[in-house]
């Protein structure tokens, strides 16, 4: 029996507010334990909510980005619950008229197909505080700096086939929600988080199976192997004649565990209505209007236009153009460069390669764009050799110049390109090849090209790297065949 794989996802995105959704205090990371929690998020009593503008402007930037309706009006409701951090006894969230309607999103496979996955909608929600069990003995600690942040829950159709179309999914959410700027897409300070929705089910049959759903993912390596896990196990559990129960469960990454954390009959009962709090939100044709036309550029688009603007391929464009600060990087030292094939091949090399080994990312890298683009400008016009370029870019990093062009000042890098100082120096190299030269010399022609190879390896080894190569293999030609 061959099984196919069914997978959905919910996904928690953290919009990228300076305040709370419903409340005045800071949403931002890292703050000491209950420091930005104010009477709002704590639900104390006779405390009012006041929905925060921004945020609603974000889900409506998220709907705009995957093509979805706009629902005019919304409306928020107490889902009811006790934890404890959870103060107010409820989350405000949206349930039956949520804010951004069905929309889709385009994956692209490794393989190069790509797959329409279909949103069902995405609703507006506020965060839960966070319980802490790890520093406290016998007792959880409670820090609800995190209650009220607000969030997005996106939710897609049943529409993914495989891990690797689920995490091709999330990535592509990423790009979104990260280039559009409503999401800061820092996975590791939980800012998307994923639950995983799978079941399996003979291969042609059309219903679908039993699913469980895990919860609360926070990598794209996680989430994988999270998938690959539970399809194997709801498979084994088939196979030996048992059944796959609707459960909540949860994935452990650093141990690879995974357990049940409460089954569909244990779930809660929310009592969801609507909050008296918070009027119903209607939004006017002419916001989503202004919203639309302030649209930053989506990844897709800002790929096509490196692809047809500059000139980049297929698999530059799509490296350059998902992670938005890379793109504006990018951009910003083409402009300088003046040549976007070269700029990318240094990003793409030179440039990832230091700032992974440093553990960098782009937006800290000592190398700014406009650093960048002037080495590559000086290695467009000859100045530099490849070679000699990787010093400069070296000294940048480490500090020692504010240009390229002051580092090739200050360290007499500059390419060699007077005609007669090349002319001396390959002179003095076929002195000390005579043999060599004969030997170039009585070969047939179409072998000659190869031949030359050693006499510039010669000239540039004689010129520490910093003779024009150009000039060197001209110059050499005329030499040897006169
Ligand atoms: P509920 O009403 O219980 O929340 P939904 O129908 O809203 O369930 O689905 C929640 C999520 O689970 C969605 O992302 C949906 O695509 C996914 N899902 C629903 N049924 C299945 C299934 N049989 N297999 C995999 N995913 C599913
Ligand atoms: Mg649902």
């Amino acid at each position: 029996m061959t099984w196919e794989t069914v997978i959905g996802l919910e996904i928690h995105v953290q919009l990228a507010t300076n305040t709370k959704i419903f409340s005045g205090a800071s949403t931002a990371f890292g703050a000491a334990p209950n420091t930005q929690a104010c009477a709002v998020d704590l639900g104390l009593p006779g405390v009012l909510p006041v929905l925060n503008e921004n945020a609603v402007h974000k889900a409506i930037q998220f709907g705009l980005a995957i093509d979805a309706q706009i629902n005019q009006e919304n409306v928020f409701e107490r889902k009811n619950y006790f934890y404890p951090d959870l103060p107010k006894g409820y989350q405000t969230t949206q349930l039956e008229k949520p804010i951004v309607g069905a929309g889709k999103v385009d994956i692209t496979l490794a393989d190069g197909t790509t797959k329409t996955v279909r949103v069902h909608h995405a609703h507006l929600e506020e965060d839960a505080g966070k319980s802490l069990h790890e520093d406290f003995h016998g007792m959880s600690g409670i820090d609800l700096n995190r209650a009220g942040t607000p969030l997005i829950e996106i939710v897609t159709e049943p529409d993914m086939r495989s891990p690797e179309e689920a995490v091709a999914f999330a990535k592509k959410l990423h790009a979104i929600v990260s280039s559009i700027g409503i999401c800061d897409g820092d996975l590791s300070q939980g800012s998307m988080r994923f639950d995983v929705n799978i079941s399996v089910r003979p291969q042609g049959q059309s219903a679908l199976g039993t699913r469980t759903e895990t919860k609360n993912l926070n990598s794209f390596r996680f989430m994988e192997q999270a998938i690959n896990k539970e399809v194997e196990r709801q498979i084994d559990l088939i196979e030996d004649g048992g059944k796959v129960i609707q459960e909540t469960r949860l994935y452990n990454g650093d141990t690879g565990e995974a357990r049940s954390m409460r089954s569909k009959e244990e779930a809660n009962d929310y009592r969801y209505f609507p909050c008296p709090d918070l009027l119903p939100v209607m939004i006017e044709e002419s916001l989503i209007d202004k919203l639309k036309a302030a649209m930053p550029e989506l990844p897709e688009a800002r790929k096509a236009r490196f692809i047809s603007e500059l000139g980049l391929g297929d698999y530059d464009a799509d490296s350059l153009s998902a992670h938005r600060p890379t793109a504006d990087y990018f951009e910003a030292a083409v402009n300088v460069s003046g040549d976007a094939k070269l700029t990318a091949n240094w990003m793409m090399g030179e440039l990832a390669k230091t700032l992974n080994q440093a553990g960098l990312t782009i937006d800290d890298s000592p190398v700014s764009a406009t650093m960048l683009g002037g080495l590559v400008a000086r290695i467009k016009d000859n100045t530099l050799s490849g070679k000699i370029a990787k010093q400069v870019f070296e000294a940048l990093w480490q500090g020692e110049g504010q240009s390229a062009d002051e580092v090739i000042e200050k360290k007499g890098l500059k390419q060699v390109t007077d005609t007669a100082v090349i002319d001396a120096m390959i002179d003095e190299v076929l002195a000390n090849c005579t043999q060599q030269v004969e030997q170039y010399r009585a070969a047939p022609a179409e072998k000659r090209g190869k031949m030359i190879g050693f006499f510039v390896g010669q000239c540039m080894k004689a010129s520490k790297g910093k003779a024009n190569p150009a000039m060197v293999n001209k110059c050499l030609k005329q030499k040897l065949e006169g």
